[in-house]
């Protein structure tokens, strides 16, 4: 059994959660067009890593609140927990983070909003 730290409770055991997979993963905005394959990316497609893996967990019987864990999927050791929206700060997380494939994907481009158009005075010429 794991003992996980909520952020908002305190130390729990793994029963009291319900794991979400992955996290990180960005939806693409409809204002951005991607492929229906790069959309099958996003929709479908999850890491599954030997290793550090960054995770999404709600204490379900608890706060009911989400958080982020960065957890070794072959020790169960949890490196980092860390609220969602945030991004890791130990440097294994952090790289966990930045060599997912994910990070180069359409889909996850496509999460970006596109710069706006320069604003134009209307009644000045
Ligand atoms: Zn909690």
């Amino acid at each position: 059994m794991l003992l996980i730290d909520c952020p908002f409770c305190g130390p729990r055991d793994e029963s009291e959660f319900s794991c979400g997979g992955e996290a990180h993963i960005m939806r693409p905005l409809a204002e951005n067009s991607i492929t229906d394959v790069e959309f099958a990316d996003y929709l479908f497609m999850r890491d599954n890593p030997k290793g550090l893996f960054l995770e999404r967990w709600r204490h379900s019987t608890g706060c009911r609140r989400w958080f982020n864990v960065a957890r070794d999927t072959v020790s169960h050791e949890i490196i980092e927990i860390y609220a969602m929206g945030k991004s890791p700060r130990t440097a294994a997380a952090k790289a966990a983070f930045t060599t997912s494939w994910r990070r180069d994907s359409a889909a996850e481009k496509a999460a970006i909003k596109p710069a706006s158009p320069a604003k134009t005075t209307r009644g000045q010429s």
